[in-house]
């Protein structure tokens, strides 16, 4: 992005926004041909990228094992296997949930504002940094669904199933969030160019503009958190998450599941209910 320097400092220019709707929006309509470029880039996705952790199934045995056989090395936790993933499927079992919680997991998520607004209710073993919509010129990234996000809710609320939609449907959420997004970005640069503070104008923003953070959790957190966020065969207390918190979630899961394969396979055994 070019800058000048002036007798106020450096001002950044206006943005030389990429001009991918049109590509973008037919994309995810699930279309190649492409019409109208406009200047916002419209994501059906999210992303989720573990970038740092410590976190093992020893860590938890580890702490486990403090209460009958006190200190000892992480080496010695390999000895026994069979032992160690029976001691850490009673632990998930009978719900003795504190040796879940030395180990950690770091987190960068890019997602829709309205994802972050739900995620951030998880309040317990769970740390937050999000970018700042004050101190930095927010991108026009929006949230579009893709082909694959059921849109139309039928049933009673409480009691009810996503389906597809007609083409129409899909037409007019792709065209009417393109539409608003693009009113409302163009809201904002305006203001900006006013002179407006950053923290001001993005009041114009809608919810379904991305933003992206670090979210540090524990195995005990994240378990809590996969058992409310996703919907799963194995659950034993079914969750209704909606899709998008959910999309995140399913990465983190396979993330977490790598790190700590012999609590993740507790957890699905026992109804993915956090201990
Ligand atoms: C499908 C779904 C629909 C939802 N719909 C809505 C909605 O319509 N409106 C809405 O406002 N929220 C809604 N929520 C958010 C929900 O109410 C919780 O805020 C969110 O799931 C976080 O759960 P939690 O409080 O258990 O997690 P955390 O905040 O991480 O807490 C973890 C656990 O710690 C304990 N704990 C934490 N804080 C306290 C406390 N203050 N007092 C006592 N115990 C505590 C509880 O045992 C809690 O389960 C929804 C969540 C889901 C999954």
């Amino acid at each position: 992005m070019s800058e000048k320097i002036t007798d106020k400092g450096t001002v950044r220019a206006p943005p030389q926004v990429p001009r991918t709707v049109g590509a973008n929006l037919q994309k995810l309509m699930g279309r190649t041909s492409v019409t109208t470029p406009e200047p916002l880039t419209l994501r059906g996705d999210v992303t989720v990228e573990l970038v740092k952790s410590s976190a093992s199934d020893a860590d938890v045995l580890f702490a486990a094992r403090v209460s009958t056989l006190g200190e000892q090395s992480l080496d010695e936790l390999k000895k026994d296997p069979e032992r160690s993933k029976g001691l850490i499927n009673y632990l998930v079992r009978d719900r003795h949930g504190s040796p879940f919680e030395h180990n950690s997991m770091t987190f960068l998520i890019s997602a829709p504002i309205f994802v972050f607004r739900e995620f951030m209710r998880h309040r317990v073993g769970w740390s937050y940094n999000e970018e700042s919509g004050r101190y930095r010129e927010l991108s026009p990234v929006f949230y579009v669904p893709d082909a694959s996000r059921k849109l139309v809710q039928e049933g009673r609320p409480g009691k009810y199933v996503f389906v597809e939609g007609t083409p129409a449907q899909r037409e007019a959420v792709g065209s009417t969030l393109a539409e608003s997004y693009e009113q409302a970005y163009t809201a904002y640069q305006k203001l900006l160019a006013e002179g407006v503070a950053r923290e001001v104008a993005r009041a114009v923003l809608p919810v379904g503009l991305f933003s992206s953070m670090y979210a540090t959790c524990n195995a005990r957190s994240l378990m809590h958190f996969l058992g409310l966020r996703t919907q799963h065969e194995l659950a034993r207390v079914p969750s209704f998450p909606q899709r998008e918190i959910e999309m995140v979630g399913e990465k983190m899961e396979e993330e977490w599941a790598k790190l700590m394969p012999l609590t993740h396979a507790a957890f699905n055994a026992n109804g993915r209910v956090a201990p």
